[in-house]
């Protein structure tokens, strides 16, 4: 269990100036046990979305099932979901183990039977320790894992998450993600993540469903959204993009066709009307091969492109970030695993090829 259906599901926001449309349109399935991310930039409506999931928000139009249940006009507390918030929300003046007992003593179970499913959520959350501390006295990791335990603690179908990691510094960023990713595929728990942070919905989700402006781009796996992106928004916000036009002027739309040297695809229906005349070859900078004009170019896999020079060369470590003046524009190639002797020097004049098949 914990299928969620999003069906048209629309939010107008009543303001001074006339209606503002938050969320336009959204229509997702979810499988039970899935873990999906709503990502996009701010402002483009992923909040509001999880809001209405969890009951906070009501709908304009449109209608939020879990299970077959009509949930839509549910208040939050009668839907069998938790929420988990990017501020935490922890009741300051309650102890770790009331914080986490709040949400089932509401629901009158007895004491015996709280203290067993607080304890287990608080040793799965690394908690014990902690238990009599006020939330005041707890680091930002540690309040997040709090407001973990009470979200499983209740034992829903759907954890709901609302950027749940941004107040945290980037390492305990990365180690939470991993937490998070384990006790939701322990639990089997359908979980449906907010987030802005591309790297965050990669290593995280089943899958992704990049929105803009209140409506989604696309779903898919990350390496769909990586490889295969639907649009042009979606590829330039996910990772880095080359954009390049075949005759090299790149010439770019809010919508395009996709031509990655030379086989089609047409854009996602779900992208919406207007697709532009104009094609757009999308190469990563990690597929773009660079060479020096006295080596030959490869057999077969590569498509010869043009000359360019080198603008700057950044040196990671592991690997060598380029930037390629070049007929079809300025382009980034990502080199990893440099030879020493290969690197390229500012102002040296290379050879750019583009993979034939392997655009994205
Ligand atoms: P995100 O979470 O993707 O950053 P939000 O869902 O918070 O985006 O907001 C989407 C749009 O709706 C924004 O333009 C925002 O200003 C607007 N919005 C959100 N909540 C309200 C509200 N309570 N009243 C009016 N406008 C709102
Ligand atoms: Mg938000």
């Amino acid at each position: 269990s914990g299928r969620i259906v999003l069906k048209d599901l629309v939010k107008e926001f009543q303001g001074r100036d006339g209606a503002t449309r938050a969320v336009d349109g959204i229509n997702l399935e979810t499988e039970p046990g899935e873990f999906v991310t709503l990502l996009g930039p701010s402002g483009c409506g992923k909040t509001t979305t999880l809001r209405m999931v969890a009951g906070f928000e009501t709908p304009t139009s449109g209608d939020i099932l879990l299970d077959g249940a009509d949930m839509t006009r549910l208040t939050p507390d009668k839907r069998p979901m938790s929420m988990v918030f990017q501020s935490y929300a922890l009741f300051p003046h309650l102890s770790v183990r009331d914080n986490v007992a709040y949400g089932l003593k509401l629901q009158k179970m007895t004491k015996a039977a709280i203290d067993e499913a607080v304890d287990s959520a608080l040793t799965s959350m690394d908690l014990v320790k902690l238990a009599n501390r006020a939330p005041n006295q707890l680091s930002g990791g540690q309040q997040q894992r709090v407001a973990l335990a009470r979200a499983m603690v209740m034992r829903p179908k759907v954890l709901l998450f609302d950027e749940p990691l941004s107040n945290l510094d980037a390492k305990l960023r990365v180690q939470m993600r991993t937490e998070i990713r384990n006790l939701q595929q322990k639990l089997g728990i359908t979980a449906l993540y907010v987030t802005h942070d591309q790297d965050e919905a990669m290593s995280l989700s089943d899958r992704i469903v990049v929105m803009n402006k209140g409506r989604i781009e696309q779903i898919g796996t990350p390496d769909e959204i990586y490889r295969r992106p639907a649009t042009v928004f979606v590829a330039d916000f996910i990772g880095s993009a080359n954009f390049l036009d075949p005759a090299g002027v790149t010439v770019l739309g809010d919508r395009a066709r996709v031509d990655v040297l030379g086989s089609q695809r047409e854009l996602n229906a779900a992208a919406g009307a207007a697709a532009a005349s104009s094609h757009v070859v999308l190469v990563r900078p990690e597929s773009v091969h660079l060479r020096r004009s006295s080596v030959d170019a490869p057999e077969g896999e590569l498509v010869t492109g043009s000359r360019g020079r080198v603008l700057r060369a950044v040196f990671y470590g592991s690997v060598v970030e380029y930037e390629i003046d070049t007929d079809a524009g300025t382009i980034i190639a990502v080199v990893s695993d440099p030879d020493p002797d290969g690197i390229l020097a500012e102002d040296e004049l290379v050879e750019v090829d583009f993979p034939r098949d392997r655009g994205w």
